[in-house]
């Protein structure tokens, strides 16, 4: 059995306001009390940092705080972004680094995404590197050569001891948010192929420990299936982590998954 504890993030994107975000926690906290064998996290927007810190300390829950984005100096003119020690200071545990609305509606690329991990890993944080190619790279093939690109320059100058708190997401760009999801077998591929690229950039050793996350409009119909794949070990949720029952569903998924993995 490898020794990954399955992860399930919900990104909840620019949505939830100050009551239903609380409320969302409760039900998240309340539906996973007493679920082990899966690390889950939500990552409210950045206005309700604090207000969902809260509520996780004061219910005692493991569900982790994670943030969208970050930016990599750590002050000054920059109008409109938040900094690594903004974060901390919130009590935020790990943040998404390159999600494909950042690099595909904001413009974000590899080298930012980068500088991005980098503060993140460097500060301590767990770093969730997200890749994944657009339709058009796919119909074209060259899905891996875009996978393999995005992970090498997002993992540039991050040394082994950094990569200890990576978790790598892939997010096929033309299932994020579409109702459509890659097939179990085409997520296993692409994961085995980032993990080779791991292992021949790092060594074995940080290969088989690193987790590597499915993202593409994961259901709890759907994701048993995906996450009982050998290399999937769990998976980014955005639309299905707004239901607190959804998302509770999700991560008792994964939990299931990791005991029956070969
Ligand atoms: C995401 O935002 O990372 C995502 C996978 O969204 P959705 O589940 O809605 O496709």
């Amino acid at each position: 059995m490898p020794d990954r504890k399955p992860f399930v993030g919900g990104n909840w994107k620019m949505n939830t306001n100050r009551t239903t975000g609380s409320d969302l926690t409760r039900a998240v906290t309340d539906g996973l009390m007493n679920i082990d064998g899966v690390e889950a996290a939500v990552f409210p927007p950045f206005p309700y940092q604090l207000t969902v810190r809260a509520i996780l300390r004061d219910r005692g829950s493991s569900v982790k705080l994670g943030a969208q984005d970050l930016y990599f100096q750590n002050d000054g003119a920059f109008t409109g972004e938040v900094s690594i020690n903004m974060l901390k200071d919130c009590g935020t545990q790990m943040v998404l680094c390159g999600h494909s609305e950042r690099r595909h509606v904001l413009g974000e690329k590899d080298e930012l995404v980068n500088k991005k991990l980098r503060c993140a890993l460097e500060n301590g944080l767990t770093g969730i590197l997200c890749v994944g190619e657009t339709l058009e790279e796919r119909i074209a093939g060259h899905q891996d050569i875009v996978t393999a690109r995005q992970v090498r320059t997002g993992l540039a100058d991050i040394p082994v001891p950094m990569a200890e708190r990576l978790v790598i997401a892939y997010e096929p760009v033309w299932a994020i948010g579409t109702g459509k999801t890659a097939t179990p077998q085409d997520a296993q591929e692409a994961h085995t192929q980032i993990r080779a690229l791991l292992r021949r950039m790092y060594n074995p050793d940080v290969a088989n420990r690193t987790r590597i996350i499915y993202g593409g409009s994961l259901k709890p119909d759907i994701a048993p299936d995906i996450f009982s794949q050998a290399d999937v070990d769990g998976g980014l949720v955005g639309g299905a982590s707004l239901n607190g029952a959804d998302f509770v569903a999700l991560c008792k998924a994964a939990a299931a998954s990791g005991k029956s993995k070969p």
